[in-house]
């Protein structure tokens, strides 16, 4: 949690601690961002993106992540977070439950991605489809962030991967995510090196697209586009979904034949909440709001 709103990676953490003695040692962070956290926001309290400060002194979060990072000779470095349900891979009609990426490090001048990189990168997104065959894989353009921390460990010499796990169809909170993320890192922690056809998949993974949207609800001639909706409100976590205005290329995940009436009822407003949706009398609309995050 570099980033507060963005919990799925500490959740697996936790399960991979509890589970006991590791195979490897590892050195695990769950929470880099305890200020946002609280407010589950992806900055500090004070407004700073910590994924930005990797080449500068301060704020005191990431420096004590990277004294972490030069502590030791790591083998390996996993930066985990959480990307939003718009993103799936292009061409593909479901949203990206796992992109990947093997951030580029500076060598002689040009940007590159360390072999040993896109091969655990690889062999992380080929071993979760061995575990959800049915889930939506990516992976990230490599744009290289001087200022992100994957490109600044992965010049320390760490082969590092940005892992961003996604929403699954049906699971909006993400909880299923969360368990095939820790089954990924019990995988991880049995094997010394990844996988043969590691660098092969990474490099035949479609690049992450941004144009999704969660549900498409028609009546009769009639449609209507939303997306999943988080934030936090009056100091309470509040869910639910938003109309999307522009329907321009849009790559709706989910079509839902709703009635008249309910079609009616869900486009009066544009933002429902999860208890609103789930307080309507309709069963179609409490069926849906059974799968939103709570
Ligand atoms: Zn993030």
């Amino acid at each position: 949690m570099m980033h507060g709103n963005e919990p799925t990676g500490f959740e697996a953490l936790i399960q991979f601690i509890r589970r006991g003695a590791p195979t490897f040692n590892w050195t695990l962070v769950p929470m880099v961002n305890p200020t946002g956290i609280d407010a589950f926001s992806r900055l500090t309290v004070e407004g700073v993106d910590l994924n930005r400060c990797a080449r500068q002194a301060g704020p005191v979060e990431s420096d004590v992540l990277k004294l972490i990072l030069q502590s030791s000779r790591y083998e390996l470095a996993l930066n985990l977070h959480d990307q939003r349900s718009i993103f799936h891979p292009m061409g593909i009609s479901k949203p990206s439950s796992l992109s990947i990426l093997a951030p580029a490090a500076m060598k002689d001048s040009v940007p590159a991605q360390p072999e040993l990189a896109i091969a655990w990168a690889g062999s992380l997104s080929l071993w979760m489809r061995e575990l959800r065959p049915e889930w939506g894989y990516a992976r990230f353009d490599e744009s290289y962030y001087p200022t992100a921390f994957g490109e600044w460990v992965q010049e320390l010499g760490i082969p590092t991967v940005t892992v961003e796990t996604g929403v699954a169809q049906g699971d909006a909170s993400r909880s299923e995510v969360g368990q095939a993320l820790f089954e990924l890192l019990c995988r991880a922690d049995s094997q010394l090196s990844p996988d043969d056809q590691g660098s092969a998949h990474y490099l035949s993974l479609p690049y992450n697209a941004s144009d999704g949207c969660d549900f498409e609800f028609k009546s009769g001639i009639q449609s209507s586009y939303w997306k999943l909706w988080e934030v936090v409100q009056d100091g309470g976590y509040d869910s639910g979904i938003e109309r999307v205005e522009s329907t321009e290329d849009l790559c709706p995940y989910q079509c839902i034949e709703v009635a008249h009436a309910d079609f009616n009822l869900l486009t009066q407003r544009p933002i429902w909440t999860t208890a609103e949706l789930y307080a309507t009398a309709t069963s179609s609309l409490r069926d849906l709001a059974a799968v939103l995050p709570r």
